[in-house]
């Protein structure tokens, strides 16, 4: 057994970023930028208004009342034809080009209006006032995004805004899914005296989906060693392929065995963690395998701690690790045994912060404590008893 830290980094060692490739602006959302985004003008392209008002010049409304002359219009999308001079104003929508000689903007609500004139009634109007200038935003030359960032509808909208059509993401993981077990049915099927249903392999999928990855769900194969190596097969052309059950040493645990006679190089076999001891990793013709248990919740909480990471690194995400955090303890909790311990557990929020209240029960095939679990809390090898109350590092599930 391996500690759960060794077992992250070597996984991590093994795997590299992939490849990027281009992709129009609207199918970009929640993608890994592969090259910065870098503003291709500046913006806004010139001073404009913020505001519905006047375009005025500071010093003829530095006493008010004042009168102008208003002597043209300019509204978003067309450019002013005339200057500003002493005691003349130009109406002005928001996102309307400042005429040359103004310098402020007065809003429509300080203002009456009367035919060609304009009197400035109230408000105090520093130089500058509601004028958005050239490049206020971004400059041309200027990095928007950095390479490494997974893409929020802010980030599209600034690259948009940039002047990009298109972006360059990192390509999607292709990990390829195998469920192995002669018990297992597909969800929906008519179920037989000793059969259950496999629940994995969607798992397994919808975990990868929700990484960025991109989940090749290949089905299940019985435990006989033709029906997985078929099954193995078919996963040829990933970038990673994970296996569920069968990692055990029991009579019916081939995982391991058929893959090693495929000419996969073991790197590790078993964590000293709970659940997801039997974890076991290793690459087969340039494609990394991870075998993970077959309890669904071991399954899961070792995909959040190694294949997470493992698809953020392929993606070229810039933090790759699960965030830890700290949270304080509902109950009191023994001191651990030589495994590090992931405890499913409620987690809730007062006014001092989060709290954590793992589940009585931490049987490793329950998923149902899992998915009403919003962290998990980490009890390190040998850790010593916590009381209630005490502050504890727990891993928040989304
Ligand atoms: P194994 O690692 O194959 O010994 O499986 C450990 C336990 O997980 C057994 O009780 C299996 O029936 C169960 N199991 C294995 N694969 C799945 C699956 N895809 N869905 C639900 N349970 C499974
Ligand atoms: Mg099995």
């Amino acid at each position: 057994m391996i500690p759960v830290q060794e077992a992250m980094d070597r996984i991590l060692a093994a795997v590299t970023p992939l490849g990027s490739e281009i992709v129009a602006i609207d199918r970009a959302l929640g993608r890994v930028l592969a090259e910065p985004v870098v503003a291709r003008l500046d913006h806004p392209p010139q001073a404009v208004s913020a505001m519905d008002g006047y375009a005025v010049r500071a010093a003829d409304v530095a006493t008010l009342p004042a009168r102008l002359r208003v002597i043209e219009e300019v509204a978003a999308g067309s450019l002013p034809n005339k200057a500003i001079h002493t005691g003349e104003a130009a109406r002005i929508f928001t996102g309307g080009a400042v005429p040359e000689g103004a310098d402020t903007v007065v809003i429509q609500e300080n203002c009456t209006r009367d035919r060609e004139h304009v009197a400035v009634v109230e408000g105090s109007h520093a130089r500058g006032r509601h004028i958005r200038l050239a490049g206020n935003d971004f400059k041309q030359g200027q990095v928007g995004i950095e390479a490494g960032h997974r893409l929020t509808p802010s980030h599209i909208g600034l690259a948009a805004a940039m002047n990009w059509p298109w972006l360059a993401v990192t390509r999607r993981p292709r990990v390829a899914i195998v469920s192995t077990g002669s018990e297992l049915v597909h969800p929906g099927e008519a179920l037989k005296p000793g059969q259950i249903v496999g629940s994995n392999g969607l798992a397994l999928a919808a975990f990868v989906n929700a990484a960025g990855g991109e989940a090749i769900h290949l089905g299940i194969a019985r435990d006989d060693e033709s029906a997985l190596s078929a099954l193995i097969d078919r996963a040829a052309g990933a970038d990673l392929l994970l296996t569920s059950g069968g990692a055990s040493v029991g009579d019916h645990d081939l995982v391991q065995g058929v893959l090693k006679s495929k000419g996969m190089t073991l790197d590790f076999w078993k964590i000293a963690m709970r659940p997801g001891k039997p974890l076991m990793f290793g690459r087969l013709n340039g494609m990394c395998v991870i075998g993970l248990p077959g309890n669904p919740v071991s399954a899961l909480v070792t995909s959040t701690l190694f294949v997470g990471p493992a698809i953020a690194r392929m993606l070229g995400l810039r933090g790759v690790h699960p965030r830890v955090m700290r949270a304080r303890l509902a109950i009191d909790l023994p001191a651990n045994d030589l495994r590090q311990d992931y405890l499913r557990a409620e987690l809730r929020e007062d006014e001092r912060g989060l709290i954590v209240s793992p589940f009585g029960k931490q049987d490793s095939a329950m998923l149902t404590a899992l998915s009403h679990s919003g962290a998990l809390v980490i009890r390190a090898p040998h850790a010593p008893a916590a009381a209630a109350g005490s502050e504890i590092e727990i891993l928040r599930l989304s």
